[in-house]
């Protein structure tokens, strides 16, 4: 008997390649430390959705994450858009967006655990490469240690150093929009110059200055009332004297250690932090989770009225994802550095 039904939909079958952590790093990652798999994907089952990856984030937390977070032969841990290519979940519809913590992976089999949908006025002319940048994890990062860790007002002078970074480009432009004087610093000219455009009072290039902290006193004569750290190090046992009383830091990143094979030792800071009263406090991202709806869209206002600017760091190819994450741990990115699946 013919079967006059609706025709069952054609299995997809679909290999999901991933980027595997295969030897913990040690000091600077290297190529040996990754491996490139394949795998085939189940069906996705009730409840669940395929995602395909279309833009992957690489961050400097990939690296002191991977200690603490991964064992060897996972797959990296990360952030990417992905386009709903296969649902079985209402709350997921087919051709939808979703902000993934899928990893290095280019498609995932999901039950939508951790999965969160884009904006749903998403603006067409706005590439969804943003929502891992200036309107997403690091634009967020940017803007709570801006309002919610240094409370940082009108008319006061703020440091910020990997300043032409994902983080560090956003912290810029937010604390000139409330009326900042803002110095910034960088690991190349180029960077230095945009960091300008972008209307940065002062900027430098920390690799090329004879002294750190001619440097910053300089640029700010009478000391700083709030530093966005994002360096750690030498960097902070220079900056921290230089702070005004009651001074606030927001330590949001210490880059410059995360390839330490041996910690890095002091100057230590406490004195001066007593001397001058200053605030240090650290913080994640995450602890504000609830305002993020909001805070994402005035992120996305700012960037809609030309008051944000996104640089981004664009790398094609899946299989550069490892190129990408060293280059951007070795300051190759303007913006933020994004991998094009
Ligand atoms: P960036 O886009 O700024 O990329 C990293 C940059 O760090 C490089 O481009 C490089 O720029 C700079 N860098 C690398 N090594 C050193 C070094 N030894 N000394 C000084 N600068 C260095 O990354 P993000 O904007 O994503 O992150 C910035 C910081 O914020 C990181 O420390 C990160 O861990 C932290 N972060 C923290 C979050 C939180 O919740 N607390 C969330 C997101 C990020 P250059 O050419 O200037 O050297």
């Amino acid at each position: 008997m013919e079967n006059s039904g609706s025709i069952p939909k054609q299995r997809i079958m679909v290999q999901a390649k991933a980027w595997i952590l295969l030897k913990h790093f040690d000091g600077f990652p290297k190529d040996s430390d990754f491996e490139l798999r394949v795998e085939q994907l189940p069906e996705p089952k009730d409840g669940e959705i395929l995602l395909e990856a279309v833009y992957l984030s690489v961050d400097p937390y990939m690296r002191p994450f991977s200690r603490v977070r991964m064992k060897e032969g996972d797959v990296m841990i990360g952030a990417q858009v992905a386009k709903v290519v296969q649902s079985r979940n209402p709350l997921f519809p087919e051709g939808s967006h979703v902000i993934s913590r899928s990893g290095w992976r280019t498609h995932t089999v999901s039950d939508g655990t951790g999965v969160i949908l884009l904006l749903s006025d998403w603006p067409a002319d706005v590439p969804y490469s943003l929502a891992l940048g200036a309107i997403g994890m690091p634009g967020l990062t940017a803007l709570y240690g801006l309002e919610e860790v240094c409370q940082l007002k009108a008319g006061e002078t703020l440091l910020v150093n990997a300043a032409a970074g994902a983080v560090g480009t956003v912290v810029g432009q937010i604390a000139k929009l409330k009326g900042c004087r803002v110095i910034g610093s960088a690991g190349s000219d180029a960077k230095v110059a945009y960091l300008k455009e972008l209307g940065f009072d002062q900027a430098f290039n920390y690799k090329t200055v004879p002294s750190l902290e001619q440097a910053l006193r300089e640029a700010a004569p009478e000391g700083y009332d709030c530093y966005f750290e994002n360096v750690g190090g030498a960097f902070s046992s220079v900056a921290i004297p230089l702070m005004k009383p009651m001074g606030r830091i927001a330590v949001c990143g210490a880059i410059s250690t995360y390839n330490d094979t041996t910690p890095q030792t002091g100057p230590f800071p406490h004195l001066t932090m007593i001397m001058n009263q200053i605030r240090m406090e650290g913080f994640l991202v995450g602890r504000w989770e609830h305002k993020n709806q909001e805070s994402l869209r005035r992120l996305l206002a700012w960037k809609q009225e030309g008051k944000l600017k996104c640089p981004e760091h664009v790398t094609s190819g899946f299989e550069n994802m490892p190129a990408a994450f060293m280059g951007m741990l070795s300051g190759e990115n303007l913006g933020k550095a994004v991998v094009k699946a």
